[in-house]
């Protein structure tokens, strides 16, 4: 098995272009509602409407759906009916965070404090003595919605998750073990210092004098953080990584970078012959449950509905048809091999940064449970694609066996009669508040998922 350099493959000032446009995206997209924006607005600009806007779906229409601002699904509707087959990509819009909580401010000695609850699957230590925004929305009892963002620009204040001092933590934190330096419970943010001043009661007024902020820049109570989605995200921008700028360091990339890449292909795509499709889903790194996510009835919802306003009436045997005839591509990261820990890894069925899109066969670890598997048949359908058009690819798997693992959404797709397989660049450092990407990768990821939309 020869692995090649994409760099060598690749164009390099496509490669560099390309990736300027997604550090643009990384730096302002960091929820899945940031997500869904971004996406329906590059998606209107490109001619895509609402698909119930629309009476009849005719070949060479584009549409999206959008769903409770965290999901949405475009379509180029194709020349052949859908119950034909159709293609579709499938990433999802959420990432590794730190969540408020409903009932969040307390103070403590002079310190005004958030209480949080991490959001997947994240190493808690390292979400500390970074500089975080907040975002998200507060939605109030008379219906407005306050958008928050805190943090993103220049001369806007961050809030922080402290850590214990060296000279304290020996006792504390050394005897812990590595995942427990920092516990859940431990992971509260510092977000003033100032007491209020005038007031009578002289109790917990650094929090007043934070709760007055609230009331005076956005009109919003204490108790309005009751019905808030509001989350801690890392106030860093994505930054060229390495003396020779081959890689970006940011937050996010999984998965927005097979967010980004499979949009940028879908935009850029005329006269399809099968329908394409890309769902951006929410909720992937705690499973995929909930009404946005990829166990979501919601993308039944979009293809049936495709189909009633293409042939006038919705007919549930087609739908079916559709879903068992459709392709597709679970558009999601592996982790690379980590050269400091490369013995987690089986090396040779391991992939690594710069070598190009990966194709995942299989997820899951120890005995294959739980995981989603593509077909022979199907991982040389795609393998036969992606070398016709010389676009620089290699094989993954997660890790050792035994080692541990993870999953996408494959399964839920494959579940519903699709054919799937997992594709998508790799990261180093995944999970982690910076994670790191090839830039390379990212453009082979790019080039891949349009290959499948476009391919015969
Ligand atoms: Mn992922
Ligand atoms: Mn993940």
């Amino acid at each position: 098995m020869k692995k090649r350099w994409a760099w060598e493959l690749l164009n390099e000032s496509d490669i560099e272009s390309f990736s300027k446009d997604y550090k643009d995206f990384l730096a302002k997209v960091k929820t899945e509602r940031e997500a869904v924006k971004f996406i329906k607005s590059e998606a209107e600009k490109k001619g895509f409407v609402d698909v119930f806007s629309k009476d009849k779906l005719n070949k060479g229409d584009k549409v999206y759906l959008a769903f409770r601002n965290k999901f949405i699904a475009l379509a180029v509707i194709g020349e052949k009916d859908i119950s034909e087959g159709f293609r579709l990509i499938g990433s999802h819009i959420d990432s590794p965070r730190i969540d408020i909580k409903p009932v969040p401010l307390y103070e403590s000695f002079g310190v005004a404090m958030l209480k949080t609850h991490y959001y997947g699957g994240v190493k808690k230590y390292q979400w500390t003595n970074i500089p975080l925004a907040l975002h998200g929305v507060v939605a109030l009892k008379d219906g407005t919605v306050k958008e928050i963002l805190i943090g993103e620009k220049d001369d806007d204040p961050v809030i922080v998750i402290p850590d214990l001092a060296p000279h304290l933590a020996k006792k504390k934190q050394g005897e812990r073990k590595g995942f427990e330096i920092i516990k859940g419970e431990e992971l509260h943010a510092v977000v003033g210092n100032k007491p209020l001043k005038g007031e009578k009661e002289e109790k917990d007024l650094v929090v007043k004098m934070v709760l007055k902020i609230l009331k005076e820049e956005y009109g919003i109570e204490e108790e309005d953080l009751v019905s808030a989605d509001l989350t801690l995200v890392p106030a860093i921008k994505p930054r060229d990584l390495g003396l020779d700028r081959s890689m970006i360091l940011a937050y996010g990339h999984d998965d927005r970078v097979c967010a980004y890449t499979s949009l940028r292909a879908i935009l850029e795509l005329e006269g399809v012959k099968e329908t394409a499709i890309a769902i951006f889903v929410d909720r992937e790194e705690i499973g995929s449950e909930g009404d946005a996510a990829a166990q979501s009835r919601v993308l039944e919802y979009f293809i049936a509905t495709l189909i009633e306003k293409a042939n006038g009436e919705y007919n549930h045997g087609k739908l079916l048809k559709a879903l068992t005839n459709a392709r597709a591509i679970s558009a999601d990261v592996n982790a690379v091999i980590n050269p400091i820990h490369k013995d987690v890894h089986d090396t040779q069925n391991a992939a690594e940064l710069g070598k190009g899109v990966i194709i995942t066969k299989y997820t899951g670890a120890g005995g294959k449970y739980y995981a989603s598997e593509a077909h022979a048949e199907y991982v040389a359908w795609i393998r036969k694609i992606l070398d016709e058009k010389n676009i620089p690819w290699q094989p993954g798997l997660l890790g050792k066996v035994d080692e541990g693992g993870g999953g996408t959404i494959a399964k839920y797709l494959a579940n519903r009669g699709l054919l799937v397989v997992d594709m998508g660049p790799g990261v180093l450092s995944l999970h982690a508040p910076t994670e790191i990407v090839s830039k390379a990768d990212v453009y082979s990821t790019f080039l891949a998922y349009k290959a499948f939309y476009e391919s015969s």
